[in-house]
């Protein structure tokens, strides 16, 4: 399924003519996505414009994550103290940037440290920042900027400062969508400034290209099991993803096995055909099971646990829609969207734990929607399945902390697959549109986020939903 405005986006001689007779189309920018796996250094030679407000942790946390992935940091504000030793030790010095000098730059990204920002007043220096900054950012360029969790400010100024963050990210992703470019925030816990480097380079790398007006919070809640690795993060390990055949699910098992896992692949046993050429094509496995029969648990916990002794990572990805307005549903379109999208989760979960199938440092991702947040007109019973997802991860979290085990969800938004072709075209041309980069998402840009979750790296994010909607307009 194509997307007509993209393709004449893509087209420079049609972007031209938009131009030039100043047509009201909104072309979207053609996305810049990360071809294949991890790499080494993902930022190599690429300009990041910095600004530190004073955080010592924050600021050597950030400058070893930066130095290490191969950038090239561009200190606006604050001390070049802290990129002396990972500068040295990665071979990328940090310069120093005149913002007074900022037209005559061109960056990649824009790395805003405001874990030291307590005062009111301290936020003009935001503006102070992305004011000259924002207009030299490159196309599909990155804007992050870090702050404090709220809960952990010393005053209530200073609270109200943390969350002041979140309101401007969210418009600077709007600002800057159209250019492809997006931007997050992050809150980093106190003790937690290690676990920042993972979400930082996956924020900062086109493997992040239809993440946009996130706030995610790093915590060292969850404990550590392993050190981290940005190559190949899941060798040796064992991943399950349920709806494989097609859509996110194959795009995932695609990425995770191309990340060095073993992926088993489920599907139901109609779609048997589909889903062995999946697994077969990554050297993974196959696993025929319908998720919402009663025996399904059992029979998958005990397939992970004989032939492959446990398993690692585990996406929840399977699932349907049976639209319908609440006052229309039949009884079975509503029991089948709550039982595959939601009970069957919660039961494997439950059968995975109980079994001691899933090992510790292990990694459960499931997929919520962005209507399980901001509802959607005949989806009472997705919607309902989607956030009750939210629920149980929320809870799940904490519950498994303690094992190393992490508990997350991607909520996607537009996405093309065969799911939302089923949509009626106006409405499918509005959800296209109603984001701030301006198009829909690709089965792969769900997959990037569903990997990044499943990394050793990403081990300071727990009970987190995290949307891959383009910024989309709806929802918190
Ligand atoms: P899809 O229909 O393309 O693929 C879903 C897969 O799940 C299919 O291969 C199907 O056979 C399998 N499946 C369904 N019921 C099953 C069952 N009972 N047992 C085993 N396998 C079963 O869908 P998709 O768009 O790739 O969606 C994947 C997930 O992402 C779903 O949970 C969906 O709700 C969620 N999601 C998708 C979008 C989007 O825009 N496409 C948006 C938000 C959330």
């Amino acid at each position: 399924m194509s997307d007509f405005l993209l393709e004449i986006s893509k087209n420079p001689s049609a972007r031209n003519l938009v131009k030039t007779l100043r047509l009201p189309i909104p072309l979207p920018a053609a996305l810049r996505r990360a071809k294949g796996a991890w790499e080494e250094r993902p930022l190599f030679d690429q300009k990041v414009a910095v600004a530190l407000s004073g955080d010592a942790a924050i600021a050597s946390a950030v400058a070893t994550a930066l130095t290490r992935a191969g950038a090239n940091p561009l200190v606006a504000v604050g001390d070049l103290a802290p990129f002396a030793a990972p500068g040295e030790a990665w071979g990328r010095p940090a310069g120093k940037l005149d913002l007074a000098a900022a037209e005559e730059v061109t960056v990649d990204a824009l790395v805003f440290d405001a874990a030291g920002l307590t005062d009111l007043g301290a936020l003009h220096r935001l503006y102070d920042f992305f004011h000259p900054l924002v207009g030299r950012l490159r196309s599909s360029g990155r804007a992050i900027v870090i702050g404090r969790p709220l809960s952990s400010r010393p005053s209530v100024e200073a609270a109200a400062v943390a969350a002041a963050l979140e309101g401007f990210t969210r418009s600077l992703g709007k600002e800057i969508g159209k250019r492809g470019a997006t931007a997050q925030l992050l809150y980093v816990a106190e003790g937690a400034e290690d676990r920042l480097e993972g979400p930082l380079r996956f924020l900062l790398s086109p493997h992040s290209a239809f993440v946009s007006g996130q706030s995610l919070t790093v915590t060292a809640t969850a404990k550590a099991v392993g050190e981290p690795r940005f190559v190949r993060p899941l060798e040796g390990k064992v991943a399950l993803v349920t709806g494989a055949a097609r859509g996110i699910g194959e795009a995932t098992a695609r990425r995770l096995a191309e990340e060095g896992a073993h992926v088993v692949c489920l599907d139901r046993p109609a779609d048997d055909g589909l889903v062995s050429s999946v697994a077969r094509s990554i050297h993974g496995s196959v696993l025929l099971a319908d998720i919402s029969e009663a025996d399904a648990p059992e029979t998958i916990a005990r397939a992970l646990k004989v032939k492959h002794d446990g398993v690692d990572v585990v996406v929840h990805n399977a699932g349907v829609t049976r639209d319908k307005t609440i006052a229309r549903m039949k009884p079975e379109a509503w029991d089948q969207a709550i039982e595959i999208n939601l009970g069957a989760v919660v039961r494997i979960t439950r059968a995975l734990l109980d079994g001691n199938v899933l090992r510790d440092g292990g990694r459960v991702v499931c997929l919520s929607s962005v209507a399980g947040i901001a509802g959607n007109l005949g989806q009472t019973n997705y919607a309902a399945s989607k956030a009750g997802i939210i629920g149980f991860v929320e809870a799940l979290a904490p519950r498994l902390a303690a094992r190393g085990i992490t508990v997350n969800a991607v909520a996607p938004g537009f996405i093309e697959t065969r799911l939302t072709a089923a949509i009626p075209l106006v409405i499918r041309e509005a959800a296209r549109r109603l984001s701030s980069l301006g198009q829909g998402g690709l089965p792969v840009d769900v997959a990037e986020a569903i990997t990044f979750l499943a990394s050793p790296g990403a081990a300071g994010v727990d009970g987190t939903i995290l949307r891959v909607c383009g910024g989309a307009l709806v929802g918190r």
